[in-house]
């Protein structure tokens, strides 16, 4: 189904994600370390992307730099025609808490409470309202097929349930765009093909953007499109 330019998620030239000349240099003690050096990236809305490359490549200095994170040296960070370097550290929180989901490799959960409450937390957080918080969270988990495990705790789960909440509260605020860093580094083979399957369904029903860094060789045969980084630029 094609998409409508009124879907007040597609920027009007339809990119969702725009870098150009992005670099972020970290400052340690006298030294300095180039982890981007003048990225170059253009991402349509609705794709789902990989980015791919050795340990140390940057990978995860680009994620931070395009959710909000962490900011560039220098460059420019466009996400859905918004220049994000533009907010203030105010802004940029709230622009992340509403546009952006973020799942991580350890999944980043707190582990005292139930996979209900933790999606329903990020909700909570953003402001939503008692029963659309309710709601929304139980669609979320039943998304990602964890109907029956709602009440149980983070230790009670499997890598793979857990990263399913994390996918959950990912998801919970309705982002347009998701950024997951290493999401299949804890998880066997089998377990990392069923996450992988789910985010690719998760991109095509939930109309979201979807940048995944990883240097799983699986994540190959899922997503539309790779890019390879190294040594801080995209190749
Ligand atoms: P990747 O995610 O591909 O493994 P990173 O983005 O984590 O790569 O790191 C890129 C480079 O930046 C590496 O050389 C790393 O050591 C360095 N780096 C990352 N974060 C910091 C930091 N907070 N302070 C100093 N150097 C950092
Ligand atoms: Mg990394």
């Amino acid at each position: 189904m094609k998409r409508q330019a009124t879907d007040p998620r597609i920027a009007p030239d339809g990119l969702a994600l725009e870098a150009l000349d992005l670099r972020r240099i970290y400052k340690v003690g006298a030294s300095e370390v180039a982890a981007l050096r003048g990225v170059q990236l253009r991402i349509e809305s609705g794709r789902f992307v990989a980015l791919k490359g050795r340990s140390g490549s940057g990978k995860t200095t680009l994620l931070n730099c395009i959710g909000g994170l962490d900011r560039p040296t220098s460059g420019v960070v466009r996400v859905f025609g918004a220049e994000i370097a533009r907010l203030n550290d105010r802004q940029l929180t709230r622009w992340r808490r509403e546009r952006v989901g973020f799942i991580f490799q350890s999944f980043g959960l707190l582990p005292t409470i139930s996979a209900y409450e933790n999606v329903e937390l990020a909700l909570r957080i953003a402001g939503v309202g008692g029963r659309e918080r309710h709601r929304r969270a139980l669609a979320c988990l039943d998304l990602v097929g964890l109907t029956k495990w709602i009440h149980h705790r983070p230790y009670e789960m499997s890598g793979g349930q857990q990263q399913r909440v994390g996918i959950a509260r990912a998801l919970a605020n309705r982002p347009q765009l998701i950024l997951a860093d290493e999401p299949t580094g804890e998880l066997d083979s089998g377990t990392a093909r069923e996450i992988l399957a789910l985010f690719q369904h998760i991109v095509r029903e939930e109309h979201v953007t979807m940048l995944l860094a990883s240097h799983d060789p699986l994540v190959d045969g899922y997503v539309d499109e790779v890019l390879q980084m190294k040594d801080g630029q995209l190749v």
